[in-house]
């Protein structure tokens, strides 16, 4: 009997897994460049969290949650984001009272989605994120934005896009939802069962309805533009602005409405096509919240997030070829002949307790087997260690690279090896600087 995945689950292995971690530590350095701090959250809480937080009217909520019954009889479920899990837990810890606000938080981890699994859609993914939160200033919007496409920059994303919308303030959304509601009545009978819960719901998820014919209704729609309060246009035109300044193109996209309800006023999306034209969808998105703290019984405080979809990293960066292929290891270490094994892996004890990445071949003592296997492990070099070897305390170590091979005397072989790197780093930086010039 042989078990598979899930449905819309996936392992992530071996040179995979390796590209996964680059992307993360990637988004972790620029993080700590803008001085997020990292939030580790429960990946399971309470359903409520995620009704209050997320909102009965997403279909996150409606459809996709996974949520079941503890042996305790709570409704408890898997995070389906982590905004909720983030606000509550700068509640609990009481951080938004004691520390410097706004506080900045950054966090990764899977999420769970019980979507009809397709091309970049899975039920179990990952998400890599911050929260900007204490603070109603626009210009913490933008640095929500900024992080995000200097991030993308930096993984070497090319043909971004970056659209903006704005969903206004509280009183901007009640008029417009009523210019909606009266638009859409006149249509909803012709419109898919979906939109026909949303238009009781939350009549704005109507405007990114996918289902063609809903989308052709959706164009003669009132636009939000029309129905922002002054303080909203200003702070929408202020964001805008900072854009521009800073030198980052966008698109204005009045359809843009985000799939949770708790965003306000700034909502955006990074989107990317690839040269041959493929397009993946949002990478990322994020967006302003203004009552989010409050709902969940904090202070009334607003916030500001956005979240990458690593899956969709991955699956972009992998198509464009820009991803690690197969990561390299310092030495392969081959046992040739009768040699103690136990002495083989002293040696190997020794060079890894002095930071240098090695594997050994103590499955086979041909030279031939070794080779091949240095070369599929990527080693940079081959230290072979014979019976001769041995008896004369000289260790013969190969460039797989240039070939060119050395007689290294044992106790000399970490100081020779530091040698040999310190030169290699040298030549690397003076390459690349040669480079920059
Ligand atoms: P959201 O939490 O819905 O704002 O999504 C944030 C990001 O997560 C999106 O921009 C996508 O990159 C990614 N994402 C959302 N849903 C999925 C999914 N089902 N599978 C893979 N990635 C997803």
């Amino acid at each position: 009997m042989e078990y598979n995945v899930l449905k819309g689950t996936h392992d992530i292995i071996d040179v995979d897994a390796y590209n996964y971690s680059y992307i993360e530590q990637l988004l972790t350095n620029v993080a700590n460049l803008y001085n997020f701090k990292e939030f580790r959250v429960p990946v399971i809480e309470k359903s409520e969290l995620y009704q209050r937080g997320v909102g009965e009217g997403s279909d996150i909520v409606r459809k996709e949650m996974y949520t079941f019954e503890d042996k305790g009889s709570r409704s408890v479920s898997l995070r389906p984001e982590f905004t909720a899990g983030i606000i509550r837990s700068m509640i609990n810890s009481k951080i938004l009272l004691t520390n410097d606000l706004p506080i900045k938080a950054f966090y990764c981890g899977p999420v769970f989605r019980y979507e009809r699994p397709q091309l970049g859609r899975y039920r179990q993914f990952n998400q890599f994120g911050i929260e900007i939160v204490g603070s109603n200033n626009y210009l913490r919007d933008v640095e929500c934005i900024v992080f995000g496409y200097t991030a993308l920059k930096m993984l070497g994303f090319k043909n971004l896009e970056l659209r903006i919308n704005t969903l206004g303030d509280k009183n901007s959304r009640e008029s417009y939802k009523t210019a909606l509601v009266k638009y859409f009545s006149k249509h909803i009978d012709n419109m898919c069962n979906d939109c026909k819960e949303r238009l009781k719901l939350n009549p704005l998820r109507i405007l990114d309805c996918k289902v063609i014919e809903d989308q052709e209704i959706v164009r003669g729609a009132p636009l939000i533009k029309d129905y922002l309060t002054m303080e909203s246009k200003t702070r929408y035109e202020n964001v805008l602005n900072a854009l521009d300044t800073l030198g980052i193109v966008y698109y204005e996209d009045d359809t843009l409405v985000r799939g949770l309800d708790y965003y306000s006023e700034t909502v955006f999306e990074f989107h990317y096509t690839s040269d041959n034209g493929n397009n993946y969808g949002a990478i990322g998105a994020g967006g302003h919240y203004a009552d989010l703290v409050k709902e969940l019984g904090g202070p009334q405080l607003s916030g500001v997030g956005l979240s990458f979809g690593i899956e969709r990293l991955f699956n972009v960066l992998k198509d464009n070829d820009l991803l690690q292929k197969n990561p390299k290891i310092d030495l392969y270490i081959a046992p040739v002949g009768e040699v103690d094994l136990n002495y083989i892996m002293s040696v190997v004890y020794t060079i890894r307790s002095n930071g240098y990445s090695c594997e050994f071949n103590i499955e086979s003592k041909s030279i031939t087997s070794s080779i091949k296997k240095a070369i599929r492990a990527n080693a940079n070099y081959l230290l072979i260690i014979g019976e001769d070897e041995i008896k004369n305390g000289i260790f013969t170590l190969k460039n797989l690279e240039t070939q060119e091979q050395l007689d290294i005397y044992e106790p000399d072989l970490i100081n020779v090896l530091d040698q040999l790197y310190e030169e290699s780093e040298h030549v690397h930086s003076h390459e690349s600087s040669e480079e920059n010039n």
